[in-house]
């Protein structure tokens, strides 16, 4: 499957990057924030139906400034594909998106959405498919950095697949497992191993702190607040127990949150 910009194919252009010559610069404004943006200078564009400031440089206004379509040290070829992507549960809750403010995480996921085309980078469905889009946060484990790598527009069939402990406390296992198989061709034996190996590593992952290293999201200028110490009560989860066969995946113990 060829999506935007994974192929070498030019990825569709940023709304940002389609500013006129009136120098013009685009604004992420969330719907609660509008009046706000307005009274400081805001302009809305009924074309793009997007906010933008009349110039480049209003300070009031920067607080809504589109972000870049790749943030530093973002490498959107980590983490290719759609797996089960546990977060460790001395992690839990240390994340982009409750370590920024409402309107950054609005700016955020605005522009992971809109550099996919709206489109889910794992299993290519589209919004206009009347699906939901999520953003997710790919991690890479090193030492004991938890370091953000890739922010990934999926939609919600494919992360409730990322976070199947969640999701199978969600009741919604058995979907999440024709998901995967359905996306990557995966038989259900081979998909269920993948799920128990994914479950053993998180136990492990678990066991210890992590320093969660979200350097990318304030490189590019939004304010963190510090998720970086480890949790002092890191919670002594009880590891889960995967079982499977060839008709069914069964999962008993403590799981990670959505995130
Ligand atoms: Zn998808």
């Amino acid at each position: 499957m060829s999506l935007p910009g994974t192929t070498g194919e030019p990825p569709p252009r940023h709304p940002a990057a389609k500013a006129p010559s009136d120098a013009r610069a685009w604004l992420d404004v969330p719907f609660q924030d509008k009046d706000a943006a307005r009274d400081r200078g805001a302009q809305w564009d009924p074309q793009t139906r997007r906010w933008y400031a009349p110039r480049p440089g209003i300070l009031e206004l920067r607080r809504w400034a589109a972000l870049p379509t790749l943030l530093p040290t973002e490498d959107r070829a980590f983490g290719e594909g759609l797996y089960v992507d546990l977060i460790p549960a001395s992690s839990w809750f240390r994340n982009v998106r409750t370590a920024v403010s409402a309107t950054d995480w609005y700016r955020i996921r605005a522009m992971v959405y809109a550099r996919a085309g709206d489109q889910c980078e794992t299993c290519g469905r589209r919004k206009s498919d009347h699906v939901r889009l999520d953003c997710h946060e790919r991690f890479e484990y090193t030492g004991q950095i938890q370091r953000l790598r890739r922010l990934v527009c999926m939609c919600s069939a494919c992360h409730q697949v990322t976070h199947f402990g969640h999701t199978h406390l969600s009741g919604r296992a058995d979907q999440a497992l024709v998901h995967l198989m359905t996306v990557t061709g995966m038989s259900q034996a081979v998909a269920a191993a993948h799920i128990e190996a994914a479950f053993a590593q998180w136990q492990q992952r678990s066991a210890v702190p992590w320093i969660v290293d979200l350097r990318m999201i304030e490189a590019a200028g939004v304010m963190v607040h510090d998720p970086r110490n480890p949790a002092e009560d890191t919670p002594a989860r009880h590891a889960p127990a995967v079982h499977h066969d060839e008709t069914s995946v069964t999962i008993a113990g403590d799981f990670e949150p959505s995130n």
